[in-house]
């Protein structure tokens, strides 16, 4: 997660070498990229996590006409409705499902990050060094899963979403 003025803002990060390419030959990267930046993605020098002098992020911050839907497990990013990703199969703690209350999630599509974790962001500094890493800011809006549904996030096969994410007093992780 990353600070932001009014407590911790969630990030998405996108690994967008291998499957999520969209094109094929060619400058891929760039072309991909660059489409992204068209977008009001901008290309940051650095990525800090909480605590390490993170810039202030919160949803005055959004980038004008991106969007994310979060439903279950899955994450629509839009952009003026045109759908730009859907991922699928999201593993999250519920710290972070609840700190889409901010309204705001920080996106980060990046090459090469397949080594990534919620501990080390070295793969994620190394892309945006090499200016292989793109990121915004998209208003995210939810769509609650029913209360008595088994939750969709990481420790949520043996919750329920109303004791678990949904629950200001459920788990961290
Ligand atoms: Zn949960």
């Amino acid at each position: 997660m990353l600070v932001g003025e009014r407590g911790p803002v969630p990030a998405l990060i996108i690994d967008a070498y291998g499957g999520l390419a969209i094109t094929t030959g060619g400058e891929v990267h760039d072309r991909l990229l660059a489409g992204f930046a068209t977008l009001g993605f901008e290309f940051p020098d650095w990525i800090c996590r909480e605590g390490e002098g993170a810039d202030p992020v919160d949803e005055k911050d959004c980038t004008p006409g991106l969007t994310a839907l979060l439903e279950g497990d899955e994450v629509r990013l839009l952009h003026d409705g045109r759908e730009l990703y859907r991922l699928g199969k999201l593993r999250y703690f519920p710290r972070w499902y609840r700190a889409t209350n901010r309204g705001a999630l920080v996106v980060m599509i990046g090459r090469n990050l397949q080594g990534m974790t919620f501990d080390s962001l070295e793969y994620i500094q190394r892309a945006a060094k090499s200016k292989e890493l793109v990121q915004a800011v998209a208003a995210i809006s939810r769509i609650p899963t029913a209360p008595a549904d088994r939750c969709y996030c990481i420790n949520g096969k043996v919750r329920t979403f109303a004791s678990c994410c949904d629950s200001a007093d459920g788990p961290e992780e």
